[in-house]
Formats: structure tokens, C-alpha cells, sequence
């Protein structure tokens, strides 16, 4: 087993860490918050003074932070990984961040001969509280090889999407559709108990037929129709909207420069862009479903 470092424990990160401890590895861990430093360190984890200090101890860093600006801080400020880091050293990036800016760092660090690949994650809190992240894998063939078995620790679906890049790539398209879905099955929830439907007969029906899809059926945006899930906890801890319009804003970029045509994408983006300029930036991307109340009321 080896000991592996891992910066950014958030909703996400806390529980991927966990699971790196649950399956034997080591782990030295960092964050700016101190109070999910504490939680981890309670669960066996090693505390690290800064991303420096961090790269100081471990050949094995895993980041998993909101977006690129904070990864490009964790990486590159006075005391980031890059000021550090010892040859050799893997780095993997689970965040989901703007594709030049991966390449710009994985481009830095090979200069130094440090790895540097990403792999953004698909499957919710849930999924990474479970270990059944779907992992989007941008590396060379043999790169992937060494790092699949960590990720397998953490996911049940690893897969090589292509070079550097291609992992968020596939994270950026995948995440334009779930937002896009997200707001249909608001917006469908929302019509079928206005016309006085029971909100379980309702979601039966639509994840039995045609309409049944990620966001209607394992996070149904209406409170109490899956429990667990961050729609049926105040829309706490989960995927924040914030973050959502960050991915869609990603989308929209990559539509530009690629001149693909994403009318719906674009429309979801300003979507949650005006959900979280209204104050629910860190709500869960469910909350869809309770701004479309409000804007009925
Ligand atoms: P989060 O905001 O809950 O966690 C981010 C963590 O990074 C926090 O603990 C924060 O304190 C820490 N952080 C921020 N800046 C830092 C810095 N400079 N140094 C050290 N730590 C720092 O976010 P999350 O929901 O865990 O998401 C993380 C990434 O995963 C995002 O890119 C997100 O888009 C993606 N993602 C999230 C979900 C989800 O369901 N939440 C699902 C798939 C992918």
C-alpha cells in the first residue's frame, strides 16, 4: 500500500480520502478549511502544513478542489506542490476544471518530470461516499495502468477517455447533459403535482417509462421522494449549484471554440448562473426544482 496525499476535502474529497484509508493506504492530507483537516485526522489521516509540505512527504498526489483557480493555487502558489515536489511524483486531478488550464499544469510539471493527469468523477456524493465513482480518465496508456488501481479504490468505473484533457473533456459533456436533465425533471415534477399528482406515483411512473433518466430517479429533486440524497437534506451537501453553472460555464466555452451548436447547454448555464447570483450558489443543483416554485409564486 502506498502513501498517498490528498488536498481538497470537501463534499466530495472527505469521502474519497475515507476510502483510500478504508482500502490501507496511508494518507497525509491538506485543506484550507480546518475543520475537514480535523475530520480526517480523526479517521487516521496525517495533517500536512501546506500543499509544499505535502509534496515534501508523498510521491502520490490526488487534488480535488472547486476549479481551476484553486487548483492552479495548489499547484503553483509560493508554498504549492510545484515548490516541493520530488521527481517522479503522480499527480491526479479529480477536479473538474477548464482543459488549458490541465494542459498549462500538466506542461509545468513535466518540466520538472512530474505526472500530471486528470480524472474528473461522475456519481455524486453518494457515489463517493459508496466507492462507485465513474472516474474520466486523461492519460497515456501506461499511465493509466499505474494509477487505475487508486482510483479503483475510490470508483467502480475507471476509464481511459484519451491523452491529458480527454477525462475532462468527457466530464464537461457529461455534465452539460445532467445539468440539462436536472432542470427537465424539475420543471416535469413541478407540472405533475400541480395537476395534483402524488409526488411517489409520479416518480414511479417516470422511472419506469420513457422519461427515466440519472437526475429522476438516483437524486429526484423533490424533497422526500429519495431519501438520503441532498434534495431530502435541505439540499445540503451535494453537488452545489455554483459548481453546476461553473461545469455549464466549461460547456459553453468548449461549444465556442469548437463551434458546436449547445442551445440547451447554453440555456441551463444561465439557468444556475441565476440561481446562485440569487443566494443558492451553494445549494445542491436540485434546488432547481424550489426556484421554479418561487418563480410560480
Ligand atoms: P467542495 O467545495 O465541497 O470542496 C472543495 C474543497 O476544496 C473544500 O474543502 C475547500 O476548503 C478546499 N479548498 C479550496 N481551495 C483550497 C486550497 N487553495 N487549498 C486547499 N484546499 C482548498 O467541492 P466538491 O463538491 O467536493 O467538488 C470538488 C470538485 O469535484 C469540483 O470540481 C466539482 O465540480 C467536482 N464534482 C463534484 C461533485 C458533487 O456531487 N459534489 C460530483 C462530481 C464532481
Amino acid at each position: 500500500q502506498a502513501l498517498i496525499g490528498f488536498i481538497g476535502l470537501g463534499n466530495m474529497g472527505a469521502h474519497m480520502a475515507r476510502n483510500l484509508i478504508k482500502k490501507g493506504h496511508e494518507l497525509v492530507v491538506f485543506d484550507v478549511n480546518t475543520q475537514s483537516l480535523n475530520e480526517l485526522a480523526k479517521f487516521g489521516a496525517k495533517v500536512a502544513e501546506s500543499p509544499a509540505d505535502l509534496a515534501s512527504k508523498t510521491q502520490n498526489i490526488i487534488t480535488m478542489l472547486p476549479s481551476h483557480p484553486h487548483v492552479n493555487e495548489v499547484f503553483l502558489a509560493k508554498n504549492g506542490i510545484l515548490a516541493a515536489v520530488q521527481k517522479s511524483t503522480r499527480c491526479i486531478d479529480c477536479s473538474t476544471i477548464d482543459i488549458e488550464a490541465c494542459k498549462r499544469i500538466a506542461k509545468l510539471c513535466s518540466e520538472k518530470s512530474i505526472y500530471f493527469n486528470d480524472a474528473p468523477v461522475s456519481g455524486g456524493v453518494t457515489g463517493a461516499e459508496n466507492a462507485t465513482l465513474t472516474f474520466m480518465v486523461g492519460a497515456q496508456k501506461e499511465d493509466f495502468e499505474v494509477i487505475k488501481p487508486f482510483l479503483e479504490c475510490m470508483g467502480k468505473n475507471v476509464v481511459h477517455a484519451g491523452d491529458v484533457g480527454h477525462g475532462l473533456a468527457a466530464k464537461i459533456c457529461n455534465n452539460m447533459l445532467l445539468g440539462i436533465s436536472m432542470i427537465g425533471v424539475a420543471e416535469t415534477m413541478n407540472l405533475g403535482l400541480s395537476l395534483g399528482l402524488d409526488k411517489h406515483v409520479l416518480a414511479g411512473i417516470l422511472n419506469t417509462s420513457s422519461g427515466r433518466c440519472w437526475s429522476s430517479e438516483v437524486y429526484n429533486p423533490v424533497p422526500g421522494v429519495v431519501e438520503g440524497v441532498p434534495p431530502s437534506k435541505n439540499y445540503e451537501g451535494g453537488f452545489q449549484s455554483g459548481l453546476m453553472a461553473k461545469d455549464l460555464s466549461l460547456a459553453q466555452n468548449a461549444s465556442v471554440e469548437t463551434q458546436s451548436a449547445t442551445p440547451m447547454g447554453s440555456m441551463a448555464y444561465n439557468f444556475y448562473k441565476q440561481m446562485s447570483n440569487q443566494g443558492f450558489f451553494k445549494k445542491d443543483f436540485g434546488y432547481a426544482y424550489e426556484f421554479l416554485r418561487t418563480k410560480k409564486d
